[in-house]
C-alpha cells in the first residue's frame, strides 16, 4: 500500500493493492460456501483490520454478504485502555450499521484477576501454568460460537486476524503458537482450537484472509485507509496510536493483557504511556511486579512429598508449588485497587477515561472466597507455604533429608 500516489483511479473506483486483492480472492474462495460468517475480533491491530476491511468490502459490494454476519468481541477485561476506548467506538460505528456484535468476555470466576486472588491460583508463566489464553480468551469464545451455531442453520466461517506475513507462508512457516513478534496473544489459538472445540466441532471453519500481510500493510490500512470516508470511516486510527503511531511500523509491537506476566518487558504499555496524554497511566506499569512478587515461595503453598492424584497416580513433580496464600491475595488485591484508585484520580484530575481492573462485582467475589477459605482444586490450604524448609523427596519416593 504504502508508496500508493492516489487513492482513486479516474472516477470513483477504490484502489487496493495487492495485499487486499488477495485478501478479497481469499474471501470470494471461501466466503460463499458459508451462509453465516463470523469474526473473532480482540480489539488489536489485526483483528481490527480484518473486520473493518471486510465490512468495507461488503458495504461496497466487492464481496457477497453472507446470510448472517456476527462480529465476536474477546472482551479479557485486561485490555489495554486505548485499545478498549477504540473497540467501543468501533463497536458504535457497528451498531450504526445494524451489525451483531456479541462482547464476550469469561464468567466472573474465570476472569483473569478474579482467578488469581478468589482462588489463589498463581499468575500464568511461560512454562508450566499457561492457563490464561484458553481461559480468558479461548474457552469463552467457543461458548459464544456454540451458543451462535445453536441459533443458526448450517456452518459458520470464522474468520481471524491470523497473520504471518509473507515470508512466513514463503517458508512453510506457518506456526499457530500465540502471540509471537507482533501477533496478538490468542489469535493462532482461535484458529488451531476453535474448529476442534467440543461443542462445534464440524461446524465451523476458520479463514484467515489477511495471513499474507506485512505489519505495514496493518499500519496503513489502520492509519491511512479505513479512515477515510470511502473505506467506511472507521474510527481505526487511534488503533495504531495505542501502538505507538509511526514508531510502532519499526517494533512490530505485541499487544495483550495489560501488565501481561508472560512478556519480560511491557512494550505496549510503554509505548501508551510515553505519549503525554496517556501518561497518567503509568502506575499500571506496576501490575508486572506484583505478578512476579507472587510467584515467589514465600506467597505460595507447596505439596510436602509425594502426591497421590484422585485417579490414584502419583503426581510427577513431587513437592510443586502452588496456590497463593490468603495473605499473599489480600495484599495483590490492595496493591491493585490501590493502582486503580491512583490512576482514577488523576483521570478525574485531566478530565481523562478511568480504567476499570477490578470492578466492585469482582472484588466482592475475591473477597467472598477468600473469606470462604477458597483453595484450587487438590489444596486444601495446610500444606507448608513454599519457603518452608522440608526434606527433598524425588519422583521415585526416596527422601534426601534436610541437614540443619
Ligand atoms: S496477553 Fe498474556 S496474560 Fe493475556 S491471555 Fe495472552 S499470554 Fe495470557
Amino acid at each position: 500500500m504504502r508508496g500508493q500516489a492516489t487513492l482513486f483511479e479516474g472516477s470513483n473506483r477504490l484502489v487496493y493493492d495487492d495485499a487486499i486483492e488477495l485478501t478479497l480472492q481469499s474471501m470470494q474462495a471461501y466466503g460463499p460456501s458459508h451462509d453465516h460468517w463470523g469474526i473473532a475480533w480482540s480489539g488489536g491491530k489485526d483483528s481490527t483490520a480484518t473486520l473493518t476491511l471486510i465490512v468495507h468490502l461488503i458495504d461496497t459490494g466487492r464481496l457477497q454478504p453472507p446470510k448472517s454476519l456476527t462480529v465476536f468481541y474477546a472482551d479479557t477485561r485486561q485490555e489495554l485502555l486505548p485499545l478498549a476506548i477504540s473497540a467501543e467506538r468501533i463497536m458504535q460505528q457497528m451498531a450504526e450499521r445494524g451489525i451483531r456484535c456479541e462482547v464476550v468476555c469469561a464468567p466472573l470466576d474465570k476472569r483473569f484477576l478474579v482467578y488469581i486472588l478468589d482462588r489463589g491460583v498463581p499468575p500464568p508463566n511461560n512454562n508450566t501454568l499457561r492457563w490464561c489464553t484458553r481461559q480468558i480468551k479461548v474457552d469463552p469464545m467457543t461458548q459464544a460460537l456454540a451458543d451462535r451455531i445453536d441459533e443458526l442453520d448450517g456452518n459458520i466461517l470464522m474468520i481471524t486476524g491470523v497473520r504471518q506475513g509473507e515470508s512466513a507462508i514463503r517458508d512453510g512457516r506457518i506456526a499457530m503458537s500465540c502471540g509471537k513478534d507482533g501477533a496478538e496473544c490468542g489469535q493462532g489459538w482461535y484458529q488451531q482450537v476453535l474448529p476442534e472445540a467440543k461443542g462445534i466441532r464440524g461446524r465451523i471453519a476458520t479463514l484467515a484472509p489477511l495471513l499474507h500481510w506485512r505489519v505495514c500493510n496493518v499500519w496503513d490500512w489502520l492509519k491511512i485507509y479505513a479512515p477515510l470516508p470511502e473505506y467506511g470511516g472507521w474510527a481505526t486510527a487511534t488503533v495504531a496510536d495505542a501502538y505507538g503511531g509511526d514508531e510502532a511500523e519499526e517494533i512490530n509491537a505485541r499487544t495483550g493483557c495489560t501488565g501481561c506476566p508472560l512478556t519480560e518487558n511491557d512494550k505496549a504499555l510503554d509505548t501508551v504511556i510515553a505519549s503525554p496524554k496517556w501518561s497518567y497511566l503509568a502506575p499500571l506499569k506496576r501490575l508486572k511486579q506484583i505478578y512476579r512478587e507472587l510467584r515467589k515461595p514465600h506467597n505460595r503453598l507447596r505439596k510436602a512429598g509425594i502426591e497421590v492424584l484422585k485417579s490414584g497416580r502419583v503426581a510427577a513433580n513431587p513437592q510443586r508449588m502452588g496456590p497463593l496464600t490468603f495473605s499473599a491475595r489480600l495484599w495483590a488485591l490492595g496493591e491493585i485497587l490501590s493502582i486503580q484508585a491512583e490512576v482514577n484520580s488523576a483521570a478525574r484530575a485531566l478530565g481523562r477515561p478511568e480504567i476499570d481492573l477490578i470492578n466492585a462485582e469482582e472484588e466482592a467475589r475475591i473477597r467472598e472466597l477468600i473469606a470462604a477459605e477458597t483453595w484450587p482444586q487438590g489444596w486444601d490450604g495446610d500444606e507448608p507455604t513454599a519457603d518452608t524448609p522440608i526434606d527433598t523427596v524425588y519422583a521415585d519416593g526416596s527422601v534426601q533429608p534436610l541437614f540443619i
